[in-house]
């Protein structure tokens, strides 16, 4: 009788408090990168990247030998250049912080982890000034839990899918100084940026537009706030769209510049095989 009453106690309460435990773990983990699928959340470096419209130079890549070499066997190589902050990049620390961390000394552990999406699309497509503010963050987390710290957050707006078309992405067709007044996108609010780095410890921060301050941001707070706490922003990012709100692995490795602002990133994300839809 007493076995039988342990053996109900074991399936009955105890197995549900282990499986509840193991669903929380697996929630935030992709355990097997061998069967994740892979998506690319980085923009093709091409002569339509876009930069800040104060960049006078954007991206070149230059041929300087494609065809039949003399030893009659084919051969291509080009140069490229490119401003540190265009297209798909990394903000690196010392890009606002005197005394941050220059890109290539970010430690990788900061670059890779498990990351959450925050959707703001709804809100901002309805609004192209919109400022994420601490209220997105505690609405995502009565859906989900707790921002685990040391998480690497992307913010989705759904702007990704305007880029590369420059009216559509930073509201203006204008480029050079004239243009900076009349750019009207997306970003992230100073208390925002000021709650996680108190409450949540985030590893990097990302976003589908371009810059992690809004368009409208004169005095870039939320640069500040972050990099000066060493951590690193993720910027133009491309298809958020297809990551879930949480599971997702992200790699996110910019070209290693000594001494670098910041610099091209790729980035790419694990994310379990049901719920990817890109390779
Ligand atoms: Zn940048």
């Amino acid at each position: 009788m007493r076995e039988y009453f342990l053996r109900i106690v074991l399936t009955v309460v105890i197995t549900p408090v282990l499986l509840s435990a193991c669903s929380t773990t697996s929630r935030y983990a992709v355990t097997d990168l061998g069967q994740a699928q892979w998506v690319d959340l980085s923009h093709s470096y091409d002569a339509s990247t876009l930069y800040w419209p104060n960049n006078v130079k954007g991206f070149e890549h230059v041929e300087e030998f494609k065809g039949t070499t003399p030893g009659n066997y084919f051969y291509s190589s080009y140069s490229i250049s490119t401003p540190e902050h265009g297209g798909t990049h990394l903000d690196a620390p010392i890009h606002f912080s005197e005394k941050g961390l220059t890109l290539d000394q970010i430690p990788l552990s900061s670059l890779t982890g498990n990351a959450i999406v925050v959707d703001v699309s709804a809100k901002a497509s309805r609004d192209r000034d919109y400022l994420i503010g601490v209220d997105d963050l505690i609405a995502w987390e009565q859906r989900n839990g707790q921002i685990p710290t040391r998480s690497i957050i992307l913010f989705k707006t759904g702007y990704g899918s305007k880029y590369p078309s420059r009216k559509e992405y930073f509201g203006t067709e204008k480029t050079g100084p004239e243009a900076i007044p009349d750019l009207h996108f997306p970003g992230i609010s100073a208390q925002a940026s000021t709650w996680l780095v108190d409450h949540r410890q985030p590893k990097a921060v990302g976003i589908d537009t371009a810059s992690i301050d809004y368009g409208q941001s004169t005095d870039f707070q939320t640069h500040r706030i972050l990099l000066g706490n060493n951590i690193p922003g993720f910027e133009n990012l491309a298809n958020l769209d297809v990551l879930p709100v949480t599971g997702a692995y992200v790699v996110a490795l910019p070209m290693k510049i000594a001494g670098g602002s910041g610099g091209p990133l790729r980035i790419v994300a694990a994310v379990p095989k049901a719920t990817g839809q890109r390779d």
